[in-house]
């Protein structure tokens, strides 16, 4: 039979190799770690188990989508639920708001806490649904470099609309003309940070994120976010899937201008087809080296990086939910120094993420388990030891004038995840959350195809390729690209 090898687990190499094995492949993924699920991985620390990346979980259908397609009924293997609260937001000066997932009931919120007009939000929401329509079927599920994605009807529908689907202005612009209130303005910014961008840059089409949470939905695993990862791995290894862990591949095989296979523990694996779910970058730097470069593309500036404390903190604070955001006073500032300094602000907003508000059994009773985050900067090298003790330090003062507690006694144990560590254990390119930032309105066209233009047989997936980051679209890469395979096949 066919044969396909997948270099690295992460969540669009699980996917793809569901795919692949459902077209027909058999798959051998390697993988340079000693589990699956690069960046969508867990940590125990104690009593304390923390989801160790991504927290927030949208479009599910996307997970489910490969149970059906394996023919299997997806909420046998991976059950969720729908979060009534998005999010809850704290500013400095006292002031406290709920998101509710209801659109009506955000909207009365935001009226009574925010003293905007209900009928505001309810305009935004209902503009960002019109922006999804029209931009995901071209943006998020098929490939950008392909001709018959721009000769389609969808495609042409939405020239006609670019200026109203905010091509032209900024996140922040845009929001403004929405928005009296510079807190709404700031708590809508935010959605520039679900791909690692600056609300000040990124263009206006962006608002389609809110979409996503108000219209949809957002979502939690009942057994957390590592969940994912764990339910596609299972559903790969029944399909038949083989996996090498502890196996870093150290290169991709060409040969008369084809994939033929990887280098991996000095031996030679060959395999009909190759898919790269390693950083794009990197794999042209290690596992391509001899290959022509795609030098434009390589070069593109990377999203924000993070800096995570994830403390058990020994009491339970019933006014925290799953998502928590303590907002900077000056998010214009913060935004300056994560892009154009290049290191962290004194007043960062602090994201605190508590699973066991969900899933009690991730903190011992009375305690809970917070998975405290900043934006930062990507990896260029900076002093991180000095940074992260400067940032541990703000953190915890802005927590205690915040919520009114005095937060360092309470901390019971800690681990540190930073841009240098978020580098090494997933190859991520300057330890970028989402691949390439999305700061100007050319960045959709210049993330790398899903698939090689100079040699056959070679196909890419993840976050640092196109779509771009974050798990829906990391598993929708994977979706683009098998049926890229599918296509190629049956052309013959
Ligand atoms: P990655 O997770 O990048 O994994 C790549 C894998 O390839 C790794 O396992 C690596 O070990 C392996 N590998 C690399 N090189 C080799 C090699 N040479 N040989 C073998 N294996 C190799 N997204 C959201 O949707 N919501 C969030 O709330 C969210 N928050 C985030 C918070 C943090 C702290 C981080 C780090 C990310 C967050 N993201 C979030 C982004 C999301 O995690 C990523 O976009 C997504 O998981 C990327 O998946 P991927 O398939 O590109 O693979």
């Amino acid at each position: 039979s066919k044969t396909a090898i997948v270099i690295g687990s992460g969540i669009a190499g699980l996917a793809a190799s569901v795919r692949l094995s459902n077209l027909g492949y058999r798959v051998s993924v390697y993988e340079a770690n000693a589990y699956p699920g690069g960046k969508l991985s867990e940590i125990q620390l104690g009593d304390y188990r923390f989801d160790a990346g991504p927290s927030l979980f949208t479009l599910p259908e996307e997970v489910d989508e490969l149970f059906r397609l394996s023919g299997k009924k997806p909420s046998d293997h991976f059950q969720y639920l729908k979060l009534p609260v998005l999010c809850h937001y704290f500013w400095e000066d006292g002031t406290r708001l709920r998101a509710f997932a209801d659109p009506e009931k955000f909207a009365k919120e935001v009226e009574k806490k925010l003293g905007e007009p209900s009928q505001c939000i309810l305009d935004a929401l209902q503009h960002a649904d019109y922006m999804y329509r029209h931009l995901a079927p071209l943006f998020m599920h098929r490939s950008l470099h392909r001709w018959s994605t721009w000769f389609n009807q969808w495609a042409l529908a939405s020239y006609l609309r670019m200026g109203k689907l905010g091509i032209f202005g900024t996140m922040d612009g845009a929001n403004r003309k929405h928005f009296k209130n510079p807190k709404l303005v700031q708590l809508f910014n935010r959605y520039a940070t679900y791909n690692g961008s600056d609300p000040y840059q990124t263009p206006a089409t962006l608002n389609i994120i809110p979409h996503l949470e108000y219209n949809i939905g957002a979502f939690f695993p009942k057994k957390g976010m590592h969940e994912i990862t764990l339910s596609i791995y299972r559903l790969a290894v029944e399909l038949g899937v083989e996996f090498h862990f502890n196996q870093k591949v150290e290169k991709i095989l060409v040969e008369k201008g084809k994939a033929i296979g990887v280098k991996v523990g000095g031996e030679e694996q060959s395999a009909d087809l190759v898919v790269n779910n390693m950083d794009m970058v990197n794999a042209y730097k290690h596992l391509l080296s001899d290959q022509k470069q795609p030098k434009y593309l390589l070069k593109q500036p990377k999203s924000s990086s993070a800096l995570i404390f994830y403390w058990g903190i020994k009491k339970n604070f019933p006014e925290l939910d799953l998502h928590n955001i303590l907002f900077s006073d000056n998010y214009k500032e913060e935004f300056n120094h994560i892009f154009q300094l290049g290191t962290i602000y004194s007043d960062p907003t602090v994201y605190i993420n508590i699973t066991s508000v969900y899933k009690q059994d991730d903190a011992p009773s009375g305690s809970m388990n917070w998975f405290t985050m900043i934006n930062t900067p990507n990896n260029k090298g900076q002093d991180w030891e000095t940074l992260i003790a400067e940032a541990r330090a703000y953190i915890i003062q802005k927590i205690n004038r915040v919520l009114g507690t005095d937060l360092e006694p309470l901390i019971e144990v800690e681990e540190i995840l930073d841009p240098r560590t978020i580098e090494s254990k997933t190859s991520s390119s300057q330890g970028a959350l989402y691949g390439n930032s999305s700061n100007n309105r050319y960045a959709a066209f210049l993330r790398h195809a899903n698939y090689s233009s100079d040699i056959d047989r070679l196909y890419f997936c993840g976050g640092s390729v196109h779509p771009g980051g974050g798990i829906p679209l990391s598993l929708l890469s994977a979706k683009i690209m098998t049926d890229m395979i599918k296509e190629t096949e049956t052309r013959g």
